[in-house]
């Protein structure tokens, strides 16, 4: 029987509990799960930003940290944890982030929020181009990028992706470099980047500049890869024309944050897609199953590059 401590929000203990007990059961793997094991006996943690684990120097015992999220940015650079980390891989996620992007773009690409302005008698037809007129570049290759990137291009979009290390995808333009490269006439960017050193504030001035003029910037990403006085200027200037945000620097966005009366700008409050539960729970379950037979586990985060 291993220990394994649930450190996550308290609402998340009661839609985890049973699932995780069952996933690992399925995969013969006996377990003492529990939000106040004492540190010293811990063979694993599954986690989720919480203020009341900030310090992992206690958990003499513990194996490795499992993290519910895909974005690992608060916990990668935690000194006191010594541990491997696993992010969350989940199809579930990835599907909804799929849906969410897609659906934004299409918004932009169609025109939407014109016609639907329009409807007080005006008859004023401006049909939207096809979507092989509308390039769409997407920053970050990986797991939520790369599945973004297909869906848009079965749709006919002609996508450039943009990753550190070289990649080759059927029907993807695909980059690595520098951004300025993959943003180049873009009427459309989409940000699904991890937020590191190297990441921060990557969509600025400089970076907007290279799209298409009237652009559209969607960012389910993470807040911080956008530099907010650059968009604000580029929004104002017309540059770009309209930004969707789903991650902000600080969240809630605070009331007075000008994204929240600007006109051209969507805020949405980070639910661009989710850890689901039902499937999360069967990465949890195969991690705990490897790391007791001692085998890779899965989605490993590289702490030195940070995602
Ligand atoms: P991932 O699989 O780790 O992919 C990250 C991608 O970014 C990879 O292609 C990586 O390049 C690229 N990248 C990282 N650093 C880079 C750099 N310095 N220059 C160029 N490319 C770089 O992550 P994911 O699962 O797709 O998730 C991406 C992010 O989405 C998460 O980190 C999180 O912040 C965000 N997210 C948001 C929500 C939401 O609801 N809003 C939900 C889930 C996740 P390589 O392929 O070369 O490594």
């Amino acid at each position: 029987m291993i220990n394994i401590l649930f450190s996550a929000r308290p609402q998340l203990w009661d839609v985890y509990r049973d699932l995780l007990i069952e996933a690992c059961a399925a995969k013969g793997v006996d377990i003492n799960l529990g939000t106040d094991i004492p540190a010293e006996q811990v063979d694993y943690i599954i986690f989720a930003p919480n203020p009341t684990l900030t310090d992992f120097t206690k958990f003499t015992r513990c194996k490795a940290v499992l993290s519910l999220w895909a974005g690992v940015e608060t916990i990668a650079p935690n000194t006191t944890l010594t541990q491997p980390l696993c992010r969350l891989v989940d199809t579930g996620l990835t599907q909804g982030m799929v849906e969410w992007v897609t659906g934004h773009v299409l918004r932009h690409h169609l025109g939407m929020d014109q016609q639907i302005k329009n409807q007080n008698g005006e008859w004023a037809p401006v049909a939207p181009p096809l979507s092989k007129d509308r390039p769409v570049t997407i920053l970050g290759l990986g797991e939520l990028g790369a599945a973004c990137a297909k869906s848009l291009v079965q749709l006919g979009f002609p996508v450039t992706g943009w990753s550190r290390t070289p990649k080759s995808i059927d029907g993807i333009r695909c980059l690595s470099g520098s951004p300025a490269e993959a943003l180049k006439d873009a009427q459309i960017a989409v940000l699904l980047l991890p937020l590191t050193s190297q990441t921060e504030n990557i969509l600025d001035a400089d970076a907007l500049a290279t799209m298409s003029k009237g652009a559209f910037v969607i960012n389910p990403g993470r807040g911080a890869l956008i530099n907010d006085h650059a968009l604000l200027a580029a929004l104002n200037s017309g540059q770009v024309a309209h930004a969707t945000l789903d991650v902000f620097r600080v969240e809630p966005l605070p009331a007075d944050h000008p994204y929240w009366a600007h006109p051209n700008v969507t805020v949405t409050p980070h639910i661009a897609s989710e850890t689901r539960p039902e499937t999360a729970v069967e990465q949890i379950a195969e991690n705990l199953r490897r790391a007791e037979a001692g085998e890779p586990l899965l989605n490993l985060v590289d702490r030195t590059r940070g995602y």
